[in-house]
């Protein structure tokens, strides 16, 4: 019989309990027996649930306080000195020090762990846009079993009657996210980190667990050779002893060249990605042994779109005729961790066009009378439960023929079909633009050479101009505004009046300290994709769509479901009426489309170039409409440009011609004359540099603080040979990141260090990201110390 199983459940609940009990903890407001108490009854209520959907291995494990790599470092005891622990269980006072860093509390002190220590780097789980914490080991690391993670949740499962398959993050995939601080290799220490493993392994075997998943995502990178090896030796050493049968998961996309090494580990079963890995079946099939196990991930994880349930079965079948139908689980692509938990919940959902509707500023013109599209839109849509639904009958649809899941085939087939035909979906006339775009669009009239001189006689800026990256402190007023008028408390007029009000003191304030580019501070903006995302058709949003992106934070990406269009100007009226209240150039600011895409769950019927090109005529409207206002410069921010990037090397050439072209397609409708900027706040710029220079933006800001400027290195590198960024470049000197205000000797030590590495024409001074998480006590020196070291490094004030 065909086992139904899941990888992983979305941990913090249907209404985000976890979120609140972890923030009810910190606060000191409830204790650790309270936190306990909260964690235990999500665990429980998600195992039951899972099984209640007819999931056969339901996952164990997988749930986290934090993050479940910090939870597998944790297990092992790789916790770097100074974080208190010593020996056995790691306290939570250690496990949260880890995470959030050390702020003094009196549970802090009791172990030992100083104020002020830093937590451990967050980085991006592979593509995904959840973030998890990377273990700091170093070569002489002696680690122990802490505890027996698995078996503790195995046995707390077992005592509410549902025996669960435990998870384990796997040691070649642990060791390969891990960094070390003396720069040995992390997987040299696989040697000792396998027995530990192997500990755990035959615990679970002692208590009658009969499978357990080890996730190895790294199956999903390009691996170096030593790699391979290592996935060799780890496997055949576990191999050895006593141990539940393993399915070793791979996900986030094909086995690729790893094929032959997954294939060849002396493993119980594999789960392969059939989602992302769809191409790859047939060699799946040839590859893994007819005695392995193997489970098909064909309901996709990542995304929130209802299964075609009559093809995944077709794939099915085509597995189970090639192997008898024997030793086959039907799984979700990866854990559904990704994925919101129950659309059931989302009974407000509406995905009509042109609605603002979180916060309630509906305009009046854009309310549209489609009919019920809301409702028909949700049936396209499964979240974490509805996808269990979904594996749980292709299993029984496997096993017991069509007839057996009949009404879900059905509803599947309907749904199919009215996405398919849906007018509101698909719309000619942003079919028939995208045809008609001409490789001419994505160009500027001229070079950058000649576009420079035509803005310096428009802009009349100063050497070395100084301007910020857009938004200015969302304070509490800002934010109370914004809910009353999402509650109705407040009218749009009175709302509109309060921004206008906070405009004209933004622009003053602006001008008197003398920066040279100003902005209208982003007061308007709840958030640089949503406010977007929330005036252009196709795109949609949830009430409760929430998925975790580190800890306690979550995100509710938009969806964009339908062909994307742009009704009416987006930021045109708060761009120009900032720009009327001063005679100085007033930056225009847009999330470009790569970062919307990005930050949104998109449609899977059309390629996401396809989407990505859509979003970028509709922002391409704005910039120009901008400039018809007036706007003499535009910033296009695109901070998810380098995260689009994908998993595997060979494929990023073809994600940065579309992603370059679309960015180009944005900004390339303006004059000479206007100056278009981007900005990126990460500092991995090396891999993609020629990509950033193709972008042919005139000016861009990036994140250089931290670095000490050292990643400028990318944009003007010293080998022979080698071409230089063409163009302006803001590198941040002040870090926004942190409460510090720095003072004008550190701005102007850090211009210092960018002029050697630039020219000095080229350098724009402005701090390294938005202000929005600032405060106007902060901003305000910071900002003053900003124009000072300008100033200085003009020698007064020379006009080029
Ligand atoms: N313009 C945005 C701001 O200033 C940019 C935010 C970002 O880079 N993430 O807030
Ligand atoms: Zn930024």
């Amino acid at each position: 019989m065909t086992i139904a199983s899941n990888l992983g459940f979305p941990r913090l609940g249907h209404r985000r309990e976890l979120k609140f009990a972890l923030e009810r903890f910190w606060s000191g407001e409830t204790d650790a027996a309270g936190l306990d108490d909260a964690a235990r009854a999500l665990r429980s209520r998600h195992w039951k649930l899972q099984a209640g959907h007819g999931i056969g291995h339901v996952p164990s494990g997988d749930f986290s306080l934090y993050d479940q790599v910090l939870d597998t470092a944790c297990m092992l005891g790789a916790v770097p000195p100074g974080y208190g622990w010593r020996e056995g269980p790691v306290s939570l006072a250690s496990y949260f020090a880890l995470a959030r860093g050390s702020r003094g509390t009196s549970a802090e002190q009791a172990v030992g762990i100083a104020p002020g220590l830093p937590a451990l780097e967050m980085t991006k789980w592979f593509d995904t846009n959840y973030h998890y914490l990377v273990p700091r080991l170093s070569a002489d690391d002696r680690f122990v079993l802490t505890e027996n993670r698995p078996l503790q949740q195995f046995r707390e499962a077992l005592a509410l009657s549902v025996r669960t398959r435990p998870v384990l993050l796997g040691p070649v995939s642990l060791l390969m996210l891990s960094k070390t601080t003396d720069g040995s290799d992390p997987l040299d220490l696989l040697g000792r980190v396998l027995p530990l493993y192997a500990e755990v392994l035959s615990g679970l075997a002692a208590a009658n667990a009969s499978w357990m998943q080890i996730d190895e995502p790294v199956l999903a990178l390009d691996l170096p050779a030593k790699a391979r090896a290592a996935f060799a030796l780890a496997y055949d050493t576990l191999r050895r002893g006593p141990a539940p049968d393993i399915l070793l998961a791979s996900y986030f996309g094909p086995l690729g060249d790893n094929l032959a090494t997954a294939a060849a580990l002396p493993v119980a079963g594999l789960h392969v990605d059939l989602v992302r890995g769809a191409a790859e079946l047939d060699a799946v099939l040839e590859a893994v042994p007819a005695e392995r196990w193997l489970s098909l991930g064909v309901v996709d994880g990542r995304n929130i779109w209802r299964s075609d349930l009559r093809a995944a079965l077709g794939v099915l079948r085509k597995v189970a005729s090639a192997r008898g139908n024997r030793r086959l689980m039907v799984a979700p692509s990866c854990s559904l961790l990704h994925v919101p938990v129950d659309l059931r919940q989302e009974t407000g959902l509406r995905l009509e066009t042109g609605l603002r509707l979180e916060t309630g500023l509906r305009q009046d013109g854009a309310l549209r009378q489609d009919g019920g599209l809301g409702a028909e839109a949700k049936d396209w849509l499964a979240f974490a439960e509805q996808k269990l639904d979904e594996v749980a009958a292709l299993g029984r649809g496997l096993d017991e023929g069509d007839a057996a899941i009949a009404a879900q085939l059905e509803a599947s087939d309907a749904a199919v079909r009215s996405r398919r035909t849906s007018v509101a979906v698909h719309r000619d006339a942003v079919r028939a633009r995208l045809a008609a775009v001409t490789p001419r669009m994505e160009q500027r009239d001229s070079p950058y050479a000649t576009r420079r001189t035509a803005q310096q006689a428009r802009l009349l800026l100063p050497r070395f101009p100084t301007t910020t990256i857009g938004s200015f402190p969302q304070t509490a007023e800002v934010r109370r505004a914004r809910a009353s008028l999402g509650r109705g408390e407040l009218t749009q007029q009175a709302y509109d009046g309060l921004i206008e009000g906070w405009i004209d003191d933004a622009v003053r304030w602006q001008e008197a300290i003398g920066l040279d580019v100003l902005v209208h501070g982003e007061f308007e903006r709840n958030d640089m994709v949503k406010y977007f995302a929330e005036q252009l058709d196709g795109f949609g949003f949830t009430r409760h769509g929430w998925v975790q992106s580190y800890g306690s934070r979550c995100v509710a990406p938009p969806i964009i479901w339908g062909d994307v269009a742009r009704p009416r100007p987006m930021t045109v009226r708060w761009s120009g009426y900032a720009q009327s209240r001063t005679q100085r150039p007033m930056k225009g600011m847009l999330t470009g489309p790569v970062t919307l895409l990005q930050w949104s769950f998109v449609r899977d019927d059309v390629p996401r170039e396809t989407v990505c090109r859509q979003i970028a005529l509709a922002v391409r409207d704005e910039v120009t409409d901008l400039e018809a206002a007036g706007i003499g410069v535009v910033q296009v921010d695109e901070p998810a440009f380098r995260e689009g990037l994908p998993l595997r090397r060979a494929a990023w050439a073809d994600y940065l011609g579309w992603a370059v072209a679309c960015f180009r397609l944005a900004t390339s409708g303006v004059r000479d004359d206007t100056s278009i900027h981007t900005h990126m706040c990460y500092s991995e710029f090396n891999d993609i540099i020629a990509a950033i220079a193709e972008m042919d933006a005139d000016a861009i800001s990036i994140e250089t603080t931290r670095s000490r400027m050292e990643l400028l290195d990318a944009f003007a590198p010293r080998g022979a040979g080698e071409t230089s960024y063409p163009a302006e470049i803001g590198p941040g000197v002040w870090d926004i990141h942190s409460p510090r205000v720095p003072d004008v000797a550190e701005m102007t030590e850090l211009l210092g260090l960018a002029r050697e590495r630039l020219d000095d024409w080229q350098i724009w001074v402005n701090p390294d990201c938005g202000l929005k998480t600032r405060s106007w006590q902060e901003v305000r020196p910071a900002l003053e110390n900003l124009v000072a070291a300008a100033r200085a490094l003009r020698g007064g004030r020379i006009l080029s």
